[in-house]
Order: structure tokens, then C-alpha cells, then sequence
């Protein structure tokens, strides 16, 4: 029996069927009122037909079936009777017509019923499909019941679709399906594996950062190897009473094994996966799911087809237990795409739409460095409702172009009126920033510098795009990036001897980049190469916790104010000696809100040198 998947639209379907049900059944009972034989004298008969009231008659050789003009149908027996037929023919009836006779009541009623558990299954049938298709975002997802145990779940299996996923729908990590290739093989001909007493591993753990598609790789696993899919999230199975995430996770182990070779899938394992330690904050039902997790994974042989792939972006916080030979034993890390990833993802999201042929995706992929696959999805569809918005049947490079600002720093606020002042302040706080990098460099900084304010809370910005994607940073190279972020404030200390809110941003990441110099990279003399300060939770944002005597964070903070202080001077420096530039561009982004990197240079290396006297004019 399916189950019930949403209990505001059970209550929909009885309500729905109550009402069928009542209307029918008042239909059956009118109908059997009027259809009922009444059995009447042949006295009634003849005066019927000395008043002309008969419609029809009906005679067989023991009776007569006749309905009167009021459409009741009555019934007498036959008597001796000479000229029946003239006095019939007399009366206008017709006759001789065969009158059905009404079924009996009971066996009609019987019947009719029959029909409505008929309707009521269908119906039911109907709704649970339905309910199935939207429950899940396949079409052919089926939901149903975990039979036994306290744990009603919401185990489900994805039957074989046509539209599945498969590998090629998965852009870029490359490595990762590398990895899952070989459980697609086992899962496609155990026996190979088998046969040579090769055991697979149980369970493999995707790593990695939201939205780089760990859940759309762990259903490309399933569509290639052409098995059921089990999907269920880590969450779905703490529950509010201790006993029922355990059930759960007997109930969803004992389904996958009758569906066997099949995937079950736990996406965010971390909800029931923590490491179980000593706090007093203990949490009894997370504990006693995860103790039946690790042992159902222990409990099924490696080669009875069941292979289970979790998702987490919080690997260190898993209980190591989880961890060990024979369980998750595989870890798959799913990284943010490289350039080259972000290209292919571009392009299978851009099959979904219709976009121009002269796209290049390249310069979109390195505009959007550092965006997860979900956040480039994105883009394309922001690309595609512009398009659509500006009444254009086929989205275009500025679409998407538009569409990655909107994924970095939101919409345009049309209706933010920035003073004049705000204004002229925001212009020379970002060409600050282009300026110091660019005199660092030598070389074109930006691509972009707007001072349209965004919907999030940036009211200007200045857009960086690196050639290649990096993976190491120099000393120089950090040392320089604190000096361009030094480099907004720095312009507004020099043009307005004021300092604004503006530069909040730019100090959180200039000391977050100082402090890592001095904890993490080992990049000063006086720690050399020591830790003080761990990561965690590195594929969220990465936090750190100082693992130091207190003294020494004393020590640390005062670096990092040291490290910060130079390089702000020297963003000074460096905008004193190109103050005419500075007062040029500035004066350009003022007028005209936007720049690009080559108008941005051809300012920079021109000779002429038109000095504002005074920026606020
Ligand atoms: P995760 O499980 O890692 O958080 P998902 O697999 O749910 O991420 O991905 C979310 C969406 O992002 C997918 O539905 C897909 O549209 C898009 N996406 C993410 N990574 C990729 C990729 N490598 N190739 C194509 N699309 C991707």
C-alpha cells in the first residue's frame, strides 16, 4: 500500500471521496424509488387503460410488465382477457415492447457499491501517483511506506526513469566519477568481482562544498548502473523520540536489500554521523541511529549489492568509526571546479537554453572564479530570465555576464540615490584599490569598476579576474592583495582626510589574509613554521580555532595589526605618487558609473595629466 506521503492531502481525498460517495449513493437511492415494481390487481390494470395512463406494456405468457405515464413500472399477473390487445391499442399505449424489469434491489445495490470500491482505489491510486511525482524531483520517483517498526520513513526508490542522470550530465570532476566508475562496474556485473573473491567497498563518502554536485554524482552512479536508488537525508533520521531514527535506518537497510544490487544514498551524514564524544550535552537519539548505521554496515556482506554513498561537507566533525575499512572506507572528495570545470558546467547548463552561438564561455567561467556548479546553474538561468526580461528570445554574453555580478554581489538597486558626495567617495575608494594593484603589478587589475550599488549592500565594487586559476599564493602576493585592500581607505584618507564605513569589508579580509600569514602559512620570522590556529569546517567558509597560550595570542594580534599597518602605508604611498591618475579615473567612474579594465588602463598610460582641483565640484 503506498504511503501517505502528506497528511493535508489525505484529508483532501476524503474529503473529496466522502462527497462522491454521498452523491452517488443518493443517485442509487432515487433511482431505485423510481424503478421500483410495484405489484398491482388486474383491476388496477384495466382501470389504468380505460384512463389512457399506460406509457408501455409489456406481455409474456404468466405476466404483465407495464409502466404508467407517471414512470412507475408496475407488474400483474395474466388473466383471461378477449380483446386486451384492442383495448390496449385503444388506450394509445405501446405494447408488446419489451419493459425491462428493475434488477433486485439488493444484488443493484451490491453492484453499485462494487463500482464505488472501484472509483475509491482508482482514485487513491491517482492521488499517490501524483503525490510521488511531486514529492521528489524525478518524474519517476516512487514513494512508499517502510514496512514494520515504529520508524514510518521516507525511504524512497527511484524506479529506472528515462530522463536519470548519468555521468555526462555531471560537468568537470573528473577525478570523482574516475572513483565511482569502478561501483557502476561492480554494480553492472558483480560476478567479476566476485568470482576472484574481490570484495567492493561498502560505502564511499562524496567531501566537498555545497552545490558541487555530490547528490546529482551519487544519482549518476545509479542511472549508469541502471539500479534502484535509495535517497534519504542524514536529518530525516533524528528524530523526536530515541528509537526512531534506529528503526528507520533498519527499515531503509532491510528495503535496499530486497531491491538489491541498489544505491543507497544519506545526503548530509553529518546530522547523524557526529562524533560521539563526552559533552554533557549528550543527544541519546543521534547516538543510538548512528550505532545502528555502523552496525547495518557491518551487518551485510560486501558483495550482497548494496552500496552506500553519503554526502557531507563537514568531514571532520564524522565520528571516525564511520570512517574505518569496511564502512565509508572510500573518500571522494568533490571539489569547487576548476576553470575548465566551470567551461563544461557552463555548457551542459546552456543545452537547457536557447543562447546565442558566439558565447564565450571562457570569459564567463573566469569572471565567476571560485563558483560551486549549483551557483552556475544559477547564472545560466539569471542569464535566461534577463534575456526574457529585456524581451530577448536568445540570451547573449552581456546575459550572462550581467547574471554573474547578480551571483557575486545581487541585483542593481535602481532606487538607491547616492549623494553626490557618497558618490565622488565610493569612486575614489574603488579606483584606490584598482590603482594599488595595478602600480603593484604592472598589469591590468580589474575588468571592471562600477559604483551601482547592489542589493548586497556593496555600493561599488571593483571586479577582479584572474588569467589561470591559482592554487599557491606568495608572501608577496598576500602582502600585496592586504595592500590593495588597504588601497579604498587609503584614497579616502588622501582626496577627503575622512574616513568612512566603506572599507568594513576590505579590514575583515585584509586581517582574515594577515592573520592566516602569521598562524597558518608559517610566513613570519618569529613563529616560523607553527600552527597556531586550526581549520575547520573547511569547505564552509572555513573557521579556525587559535590552539595557542593565551600569551601568544596576544603576540599574534599585534603582528597582524604590524602586517596590516605597513601595507595600508604603503597603499599610501603608492596613491600619493599616482594622485593625478587617481583623481583622473575617479573622476571618469564618477561620470560615467562603470569602467572597464582597458578604459581603466588607457587612462593609466596616458600622458596627460588633467589634475582635478577640487573632487567634490
Ligand atoms: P550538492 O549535493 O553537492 O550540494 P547538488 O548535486 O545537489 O549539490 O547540485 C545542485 C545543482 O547544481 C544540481 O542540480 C546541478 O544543477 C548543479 N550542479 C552542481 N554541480 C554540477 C556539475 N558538476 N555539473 C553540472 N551541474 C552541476
Amino acid at each position: 500500500m503506498p504511503q501517505q506521503p502528506d497528511r493535508k492531502k489525505t484529508i483532501y481525498f476524503w474529503i473529496i471521496f466522502l462527497a462522491v460517495f454521498g452523491v452517488m449513493n443518493v443517485l442509487i437511492y432515487n433511482r431505485f424509488l423510481k424503478k421500483q415494481v410495484s405489484e398491482v390487481g388486474y383491476n388496477v390494470f384495466m382501470k389504468m387503460i380505460d384512463e389512457k395512463t399506460i406509457k408501455e406494456a409489456a406481455l409474456s405468457s404468466t405476466q404483465i410488465i407495464f409502466e404508467g405515464k407517471d414512470g412507475v413500472i408496475y407488474k400483474t399477473g395474466l388473466m383471461e382477457d378477449a380483446n386486451l390487445y384492442e383495448r390496449l391499442y385503444k388506450s394509445g399505449a405501446t405494447f408488446g415492447a419489451e419493459i425491462e424489469e428493475p434488477m433486485n434491489p439488493i444484488l443493484y445495490y451490491l453492484l453499485t457499491f462494487g463500482i464505488q470500491i472501484l472509483l475509491l482505489v482508482i482514485i487513491w491510486r491517482l492521488m499517490m501517483r501524483r503525490l510521488a511525482k511531486r514529492s521528489g524531483d524525478d518524474p519517476d520517483l516512487l514513494s512508499f511506506s517502510m514496512s514494520g517498526g515504529r520508524g514510518r520513513g521516507t525511504g524512497r526508490i527511484y524506479v529506472k526513469s528515462k530522463n536519470d542522470v548519468r555521468f555526462k550530465d555531471v560537468a568537470g570532476e573528473e577525478e570523482a566519477k574516475d572513483l565511482l566508475t569502478e561501483i557502476v562496474a561492480y554494480l553492472h556485473e558483480p560476478e567479476k568481482y566476485t568470482e576472484i573473491g574481490a570484495t567492493l567497498p561498502k560505502g564511499a563518502l562524496l567531501v566537498g562544498p555545497p552545490g558541487t554536485g555530490k547528490t546529482m554524482l551519487a544519482k549518476a552512479v545509479a542511472g549508469e548502473a541502471d539500479v534502484p536508488f535509495f535517497s534519504i537525508s542524514g536529518s530525516e533520521f533524528v528524530q523526536m523520540f530515541v528509537g526512531m531514527g534506529a528503526a528507520k535506518v533498519r527499515d531503509l537497510f532491510k528495503q535496499a536489500k530486497e531491491k538489491a544490487p541498489c544505491i543507497i544514498f544519506i545526503d548530509e551524514i553529518d546530522a547523524i554521523g557526529k562524533k560521539r564524544d563526552n559533552s554533557l550535552s549528550t543527544n541519546d537519539e543521534r547516538e543510538q541511529t548512528l550505532n545502528q548505521l555502523l552496525s547495518e554496515m557491518d551487518g551485510f556482506e560486501g558483495n550482497t549489492g548494496v552500496v552506500i554513498l553519503a554526502a557531507t561537507n563537514r568531514p571532520d566533525s564524522l565520528d571516525p568509526a564511520l570512517l574505518r575499512p569496511g564502512r565509508f572506507d572510500r573518500r571522494i572528495p568533490v571539489e569547487l571546479p576548476d576553470l575548465k570545470g566551470r567551461i563544461d558546467i557552463l555548457r551542459v547548463h546552456a543545452k537547457k537554453i536557447r543562447i546565442s552561438e558566439n558565447v564565450d564561455f571562457e570569459t564567463i567561467a573566469k569572471t565567476a572564479s571560485g563558483a560551486s556548479g549549483a551557483q552556475l546553474a544559477n547564472i545560466v538561468n539569471e542569464a535566461a530570465l534577463r534575456a526574457v526580461r529585456e524581451g530577448r528570445k536568445v540570451v547573449q554574453q552581456d546575459d550572462l555576464m550581467e547574471s554573474v555580478e547578480v551571483v557575486i554581489a545581487g541585483y542593481q538597486k535602481k532606487n538607491k540615490i547616492l549623494t553626490n558626495k557618497e558618490k565622488l567617495v565610493v569612486s575614489y575608494h574603488e579606483v584606490g584599490h584598482a590603482l594599488v594593484a595595478a602600480m603593484q603589478t604592472q598589469s591590468a587589475p580589474v575588468t571592471k569598476i562600477t559604483i551601482i550599488p547592489r542589493t548586497s549592500g556593496a555600493l561599488g565594487y571593483t571586479m577582479q579576474v584572474d588569467e589561470d586559476d591559482r592554487n599557491l599564493m606568495t608572501r608577496t602576493e598576500i602582502l600585496n592583495k592586504v595592500t590593495t585592500l588597504a588601497g579604498g581607505r587609503a584614497a579616502e584618507e588622501l582626496i577627503f582626510d575622512e574616513i568612512t564605513t566603506g572599507a568594513s569589508n576590505d579590514i575583515e579580509q585584509a586581517t582574515k589574509l594577515a592573520r592566516a600569514m602569521v598562524t597558518r602559512f608559517g610566513m613570519t620570522e618569529e613563529f616560523d613554521m607553527v600552527a597556531m590556529e586550526v581549520l575547520t569546517n573547511q569547505y564552509l567558509g572555513g573557521d579556525t580555532s587559535l590552539v595557542c597560550a593565551p600569551e601568544t595570542q596576544t603576540r599574534i594580534d599585534r603582528m597582524v595589526v604590524d602586517i596590516v599597518k605597513k601595507q595600508h602605508e604603503k597603499a599610501k604611498e603608492i596613491l600619493q605618487q599616482n594622485i593625478q591618475k587617481l583623481h583622473e579615473i575617479a573622476k571618469h567612474l564618477y561620470e560615467n558609473e562603470t569602467i572597464t579594465g582597458e578604459e581603466f588602463m588607457e587612462i593609466l598610460n596616458s600622458s596627460e595629466n588633467t589634475l582635478l582641483t577640487n573632487p567634490e565640484a
